[in-house]
């Protein structure tokens, strides 16, 4: 009978330990975990701040009690593992309930250690009322404090998902909230013009917005110092910077560390120690798209892990797939969801094989009732059109698209697979042409030269194809305003011998325009996205 030891009993070691013994009757399975709880649901804690999840043990996916009864998996809560004597195969084990350090043997041993939140070495940083949110007892001392002192104005520092969930949570019981941002916009994952609209949508919600200005320090209050000079006054700030992943223990046992921070592993989840596997926030993985080596602390990929690694363990030949970090946030009524490379990714990695297109359909025909934009870019490969990533910003229907272009990424699609998709259709869910589709369609055009691409050239004739009414809310300098409906008679109006940059408001109408003149001998490219995009 074999022994496995799993260090870390949430999203990936619990999911491993589960595994295991659906897969192995035999093995004796211990989970350590330090805290008080095992496998809980960490994603749902800024909505336990924000009383959208009410009880506490709602947050208890399963119990070290069920772990026991169901699984004959023995979990043992308040245990740290302090360290790994990889040569006797034995890690130590400190009881924090008083109960002393011991020594466990295993032949296998699993890191599932997760990652811990940054908290930056700045004065202040240990006053009271500044919070990270990681564990059920973070969340429950942010409540306390919340009521305890009748709290009104919170500072959110770190404008990436976290931040953003824990900003709405917080407006929903009644605070005003400032986020504080060091990088130029936030949800700095997304490329800039695709966080924009998050950014006007937060503003119009009361969020105070500080991008471009990162933390200072704290004086008590608290109040927050930032590099700028500004001093905001809270009743409660959370810190949400960030996570690194937490390697301490496989630093110590001389565990490979890959380049990117992360435990080195390979594609069964096996650490440079063959006995020894690691999953979840702690590892380094393979960026699908750039082939760039990264840290990606995301909860389907550390739950997929967990059951790879059991899988090897068992001996069963599973691998797994690199990491797209296709992720999803929802602040104030606004999705924001992404998967594979951003246009950012991609330059940092020095592919500039790519092109990129921008589209703003509803999602679901424009005849019912209700039909919301979605706000999308789709990156691909320029030389054979393989998508490479997507963004989407809207308020509906947003994380299906995203998903959709996610498994087409996966299975090594091109835009031309994302014109053929077949989805499901009715008037309340989508549209014959599902903005999936669309998306496919618009890049195929892009692809065959039936659309160029504009891009801004000051020697360009620039063409706005909208109604005068629309051109009246703005326009791009130099523009010239023929509407698409009198194109055809005022032709002669465009110079021959230049470039003709058409736009309109989402690109449709300038797509039909950018056809009508180059079929009539003109050079006629499309803004992508048109207005909508550009403004
Ligand atoms: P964890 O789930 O963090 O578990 C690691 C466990 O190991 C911890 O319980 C820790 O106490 C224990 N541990 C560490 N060291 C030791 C030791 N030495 N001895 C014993 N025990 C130890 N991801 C998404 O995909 N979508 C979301 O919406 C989302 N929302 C999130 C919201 C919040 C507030 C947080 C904090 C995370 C969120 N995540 C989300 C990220 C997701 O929760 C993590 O990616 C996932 O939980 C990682 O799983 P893991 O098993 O690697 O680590």
């Amino acid at each position: 009978m074999s022994r496995v030891l799993i260090v870390g009993g949430v999203a990936g070691g619990a999911s491993c330990a589960a595994r295991l013994r659906r897969l192995d009757e035999s093995a004796e399975i211990v989970v350590f975990d330090r805290g008080p709880y095992v496998s809980f649901a960490n994603c749902g804690l800024p909505y336990y701040v924000g009383d959208v999840i009410r009880e506490e043990k709602k947050l208890l996916v399963a119990s070290a009690q069920l772990f026991r009864d169901r699984f004959r998996i023995d979990v043992r809560v308040e245990h740290e593992v302090t360290s790994i004597d990889r040569g006797r195969q034995v890690i130590h084990v400190r009881d924090l309930r008083g109960g002393g350090l011991c020594e466990e043997k295993y032949d296998t041993l699993v890191l599932a250690p997760g990652a811990s939140a940054v908290r930056p070495a700045v004065p202040g940083i240990d006053l009271p009322g500044i919070f990270s949110v990681r564990t059920i007892p973070d969340s429950r001392r942010v409540r306390e404090w919340l009521a305890e002192r009748s709290a009104k104005r919170a500072v959110i520092v770190g404008g990436g998902f976290i931040g953003l969930e824990m900003a709405e949570n917080l407006a929903r019981r009644g605070l005003s909230v400032t986020i504080v941002e060091k990088a130029a916009q936030l949800l700095p994952p997304f490329d800039p013009e695709m966080a924009a609209p998050l950014q006007r949508h937060l503003e119009a919600q009361g969020v105070t917005v500080r991008i471009g200005d990162g933390l200072a320090g704290f004086a008590p209050g608290p109040v927050v110092k930032t590099e700028k000079g500004a001093e905001i006054a809270a009743d409660v700030a959370i810190l949400a910077i960030g996570v690194r992943p937490e390697t301490g223990l496989a630093r110590e046992a001389g565990l490979r560390i890959g380049e990117s921070g992360g435990i080195a592993v390979d594609e069964s989840m096996r650490t440079s120690d063959p006995l020894v596997y690691a999953v979840g926030d702690a590892v380094e993985t393979v960026d699908a798209v750039t082939g760039l080596r990264q840290v990606v602390p995301l909860a389907g990929p550390a739950n997929r892990q967990g059951r790879v690694a059991a899988e090897a363990i068992c001996g069963r030949g599973t691998h797994f797939r690199d990491v797209q970090a296709t992720s999803v946030c929802a602040a104030f009524g606004l999705t924001m969801a992404s998967t594979g490379a951003s246009e950012r990714t991609l330059q940092r990695a020095g592919i500039s094989d790519y092109q990129k297109v921008y589209l703003h359909p509803g999602h679901h025909v424009g005849y019912y009732p209700g039909a919301r934009p979605i706000h999308l870019k789709l990156l691909f490969r320029k030389s054979d059109g393989r998508v490479l990533g997507a963004q989407a910003v809207g308020e509906e229907g947003v994380d299906k698209r995203i998903d959709v272009i996610a498994t087409a990424i996966q299975l090594g699609g091109t835009v031309h697979d994302l014109a053929e998709a077949e989805l499901c259709y009715a008037p309340q869910f989508g549209a014959a042409k599902d903005p999936v589709n669309l998306a496919g369609f618009v890049a195929e055009n892009v692809r065959n030269g039936d659309m160029p691409l504009a891009v801004p050239d000051p020697a360009a004739f620039v063409l706005d194809v909208r109604e005068p009414e629309e051109c009246a809310r703005g326009m791009l300098p130099g523009a010239v305003n023929i509407p698409l409906n009198q194109l055809r008679q005022r032709v002669e109006e465009i110079p021959r011998g230049r470039v003709v940059n058409v736009y309109c408001a989402v690109g449709q109408r300038a797509y039909y325009a950018v056809r009508l003149l180059r079929q009539r001998g003109y050079d006629a490219r499309n803004f992508s996205g048109g207005w909508e995009t550009l403004k």
